[in-house]
């Protein structure tokens, strides 16, 4: 069976800057290659117009409708850093922040991790009416509550205002229903036993000395249940594995079942050591049947608003990643392609749709560069992100007959 391999790209997409995208200003001539010798398209994602989100739009490239699957970001999250969520729990993405009379000054308390473990570790002994408290710290100034309980709803709003010199949100319910006022009202407490035990915590008082801010308040947003979606082996019957950096997208991957291989080195910025995730990936390929590489520093980039750095970064995987997988992987369907467009210009999402290129037994068309307007005239034309399984199933000759 031939063996399937997509290489995501986080971001990649983009529009033009004084005329052309970080794409067309690259050299990449690996990439290039996989688009002259298979064949192109350009993808929307989610839908035509939607801006996904990282982690809506690999939902759908997994072929899960996020529509009708995604409940919150919380429960990515969660098993992203490795919590197993029980049916009934409901799972948040949180950040440590800084709170000065009573108002937000920094949502991400100075992005300084000093003693924030130690926090952490308090916070997950806090104890409240109704729910038990699983609190475990993420990278950076990140952390992940779930709420363990009978008759918990995650139909609540956010406790994080994201945006400062304001006062944190209260939680509230969203549909008026018990268990969404029961949860409310259980963050509420949850918030204001945890901002007092930080008010005054040892560590602060250090962090302060340092001159760092200090981590008093714990804002959390995303609330979301544990999807009921069937699993990606289940569902294909390929063996999946994912290597990436990033958190969130390790939670997408390990919610759908798949195996997650880590790769030291690797840092989800814009210094990871992307050619041990290639080599990763290439001797991944030996064991499973479908991997998924993901590379989270075009994105980085773009939300920084460096044009620079983003074509250096597209150029590095051309050279650290492309160029070896092209040399080493064989029998294999290859896709390349981005979760999102995210412009320089806008520094955010968009739903601007981002190329894509398949090798493997496909109708090779006259493409012959890697960018958004070359593969825009390809064979594939435009694609919406939650048939490529379909479309890759195919070229691969494992799908399904539909009728007789
Ligand atoms: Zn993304």
């Amino acid at each position: 069976m031939t063996k399937l391999l997509l290489i995501l790209c986080d971001g990649m997409g983009d529009r033009l800057t004084k005329g052309k995208t970080p794409l067309e200003a690259a050299d990449s001539p690996n990439m290039d290659r996989i688009a002259k010798e298979g064949i192109c398209g350009i993808m929307d994602t989610v839908r035509t117009g939607v801006r996904p989100g990282s982690d809506t739009a690999h939902l759908s490239l997994f072929g899960y409708d996020p529509l009708k699957v995604y409940t919150g970001r919380g429960p990515f999250e969660a098993a992203g850093v490795g919590l197993k969520l029980q049916d009934g729990d409901v799972a948040f993405r949180c950040n440590f922040a800084t709170l000065k009379d009573g108002r937000v000054v920094d949502r991400r308390a100075g992005r300084a991790e000093h003693g924030l473990a130690e926090l952490a570790d308090g916070i997950s002994r806090i104890r409240v009416e109704g729910a038990e408290i699983l609190f475990k710290k993420c990278a950076g100034h990140r952390a992940v509550l779930v709420l363990r309980g009978e008759g918990l709803s995650s139909c609540i709003t956010d406790t994080d205002p994201e945006s400062s010199d304001v006062i944190p949100n209260s939680c509230e319910s969203l549909d008026g229903e018990g268990a969404s006022l029961k949860t409310a009202g259980i963050l509420n407490e949850f918030t204001q036993k945890t901002a007092k035990l930080l008010s005054d915590h040892p560590i602060n008082m250090e962090r302060v000395e340092r001159g760092l801010l200090p981590a008093n308040i714990v804002l959390c947003r995303g609330a979301g249940i544990k999807p009921n979606i069937k699993g990606f082996e289940q569902r294909y019957g390929l063996k999946a594995a994912c290597i990436s950096a990033t958190t969130l997208i390790k939670g997408v991957c390990r919610t759908l079942g798949m195996d997650v291989i880590e790769v030291e080195g690797v840092t989800g910025h814009v210094d990871s050591n992307i050619a041990a995730k290639a080599r990763a990936a290439i001797e991944a390929l030996k064991e499973y049947d479908f991997v998924f590489l993901h590379i989270k520093g075009t994105d980085e980039a773009s939300h920084d608003g460096k044009f620079d750095l983003k074509k250096g970064m597209i150029e590095r995987i051309d050279r650290e990643v492309i160029s070896p997988i092209r040399d080493n992987v064989k029998d294999t369907t290859i896709v390349l392609t981005a979760d999102h467009s995210t412009p320089i210009g806008i520094r955010q999402h968009s739903a601007d749709p981002v190329p894509i290129a398949i090798l493997g037994d496909v109708r090779v068309d006259q493409v012959d560069r890697f960018t958004e307007r070359d593969c825009a005239k390809g064979g594939l034309l435009r694609i919406c992100g939650n048939d490529l399984m379909g479309v890759i199933l195919d070229i691969s000759n494992t799908a399904k007959l539909f009728g007789a």
